[in-house]
C-alpha cells in the first residue's frame, strides 16, 4: 500500500493540489491519511474539505479543526490564529462543522497509529525533541505513529527500551523502517515552519517497509491573494513565503 501522508494543510488549497499531484505522478496512491489542522491559517477550508473528501482520506482532529468547529476555545491560541480560526469558522457550512467534529482525536490505520500532536495530549503536545516523546512512546501500541502539528519533517526511533534518537528529514530522504519503534512527522502541507517554503508531506510504502519526505513548490501568490480578499492577518500572508 503506497499512502499520501499529509498534516497540517491549514485550509492552504493550492498546495494540498501540489503535492497530491506529486504524489499521483509517483505511482498509485492507495490511501490519503491526514493527521490533522485541515483547517485554520488559509482561505479555502470548504474546498480542502471537499478535496480529502473526494480523495476518501483518513484524518484526525488537529487543534485548529477542534477549534473551528467550536468543540474548543481559542484560550491558548496566539492572537493570530485564534483570528482565522474566527473567521474559518464563520467560511465553513454547518456540515463541514459536523465534518470536522466527528474527527477522531486518535486514530489506527492499517496498523499505524494516527494523532495530531501526541498521544498524551492529541491537540495541544508538541514533539520536538527525542525528551519530549517519552509520553508518547509509552502509550504507542503500534510499531509506527504519524504525528503533526510542530510543522517540522522529522523522525523519532526507540533504538532500545527509554533510548530514543532523532533526525531531521530532507527533501527526498527515504527512511528504512526495520522494527523499531518510530514517530513519524510529514511536515506541513499549508504552512512549513522550518525556512522552507515548498508544501511538505511523505509517502508511506507499507510492502518496502519506508518513508520518503517530499517538498512541492505551490502557487504561494494565488494563496496569499485570496487570504487578502477573505482580511485574514497580513502576519499569516507574509510567513506563507518564508516559510516561518
Ligand atoms: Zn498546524
Amino acid at each position: 500500500m503506497r499512502v499520501a501522508v499529509l498534516s497540517d494543510i491549514h485550509s492552504n488549497l493550492e498546495a494540498l493540489t501540489a503535492v497530491l499531484a506529486h504524489a499521483d505522478a509517483g505511482g498509485i496512491v492507495n490511501a490519503v491519511w491526514t493527521a490533522g489542522d485541515i483547517v485554520g491559517y488559509g482561505p479555502q477550508p470548504s474546498e480542502v474539505l471537499a478535496l480529502l473528501d473526494g480523495r476518501n482520506a483518513v484524518s484526525v482532529a488537529g487543534n485548529h479543526d477542534l477549534a473551528a468547529c467550536g468543540l474548543s476555545d481559542t484560550d491558548n491560541f496566539n492572537y493570530l490564529a485564534a483570528r482565522a480560526v474566527a473567521w474559518t469558522s464563520t467560511a465553513i457550512s454547518s456540515d463541514e462543522r459536523a465534518l470536522l467534529a466527528a474527527l477522531p482525536q486518535v486514530r489506527i490505520e492499517h496498523g499505524v497509529t494516527l494523532v495530531h500532536g501526541s498521544l498524551r495530549e492529541p491537540d495541544r503536545e508538541y514533539l520536538f525533541e527525542p525528551e519530549d516523546t517519552r509520553a508518547h512512546f509509552a502509550l504507542q501500541t503500534t510499531q509506527l505513529s504519524i504525528v503533526g502539528h510542530t510543522h517540522v519533517q522529522c523522525w523519532f526511533e526507540e533504538t532500545a527500551p527509554g533510548a530514543i534518537r532523532m533526525g531531521l528529514a530532507m527533501d527526498g530522504e527515504t527512511l528504512d523502517l526495520g522494527n523499531n519503534r518510530l514517530i513519524l512527522n510529514p511536515g506541513s502541507v499549508g504552512q512549513p515552519r522550518d525556512g522552507d517554503k515548498r508544501a511538505g508531506y511523505a509517502i508511506y510504502d507499507s510492502e518496502a517497509a519506508t518513508f520518503t519526505w517530499y517538498r512541492v513548490p505551490y502557487d504561494i501568490a494565488s494563496v496569499q491573494e485570496k487570504m487578502s480578499a477573505v482580511d485574514l492577518p497580513v502576519e499569516l500572508i507574509d510567513r506563507l513565503a518564508r516559510g516561518r
